[in-house]
């Protein structure tokens, strides 16, 4: 399958790790919005939240768990941080792997939509 973030697992393609556990892992966003801009990612391929089974339950954890991993790490857990994810052409998105945003080390502005 021709997808990015298939490749970054892989290692077919370079990336800043940050976290990595059996069916996760974490890299840096090549274009941040924020100073800490981290997208957190099943090893599998899901094309978005829709296709995660919720019997999924290792992986729903886990995916939990590098989140929380990922703000301390960076440093935001304690100051604060934003968690996203877009799922289809109304959102915005635009890599068909599904992917959480971790967002922080400013002050991020209120307004989501
Ligand atoms: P979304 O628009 O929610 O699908 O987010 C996709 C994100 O993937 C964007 O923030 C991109 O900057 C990021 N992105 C695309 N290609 C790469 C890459 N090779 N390495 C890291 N992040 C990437
Ligand atoms: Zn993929």
């Amino acid at each position: 399958m021709d997808c990015i973030f298939c490749k970054i697992v892989q290692g077919e393609i370079p990336s800043k790790k940050v976290y990595e556990s059996e069916l996760v892992v974490a890299f840096e966003d090549i274009n941040k919005v924020a100073p800490v801009h981290v997208l957190v990612i099943p090893k599998a391929h899901y094309d978005s939240l829709m296709e995660i089974p919720v019997s999924e339950t290792e992986l729903i954890v886990e995916l939990i768990h590098a989140i929380q991993e990922v703000a301390r790490v960076t440093g935001v857990a304690e100051t604060g941080f934003r968690v996203l994810t877009n799922k289809g052409r109304s959102a915005g998105q635009s890599v068909f792997h599904q992917h959480f945003h971790v967002i922080g080390g400013r002050d991020l502005d209120i307004k989501l939509g």
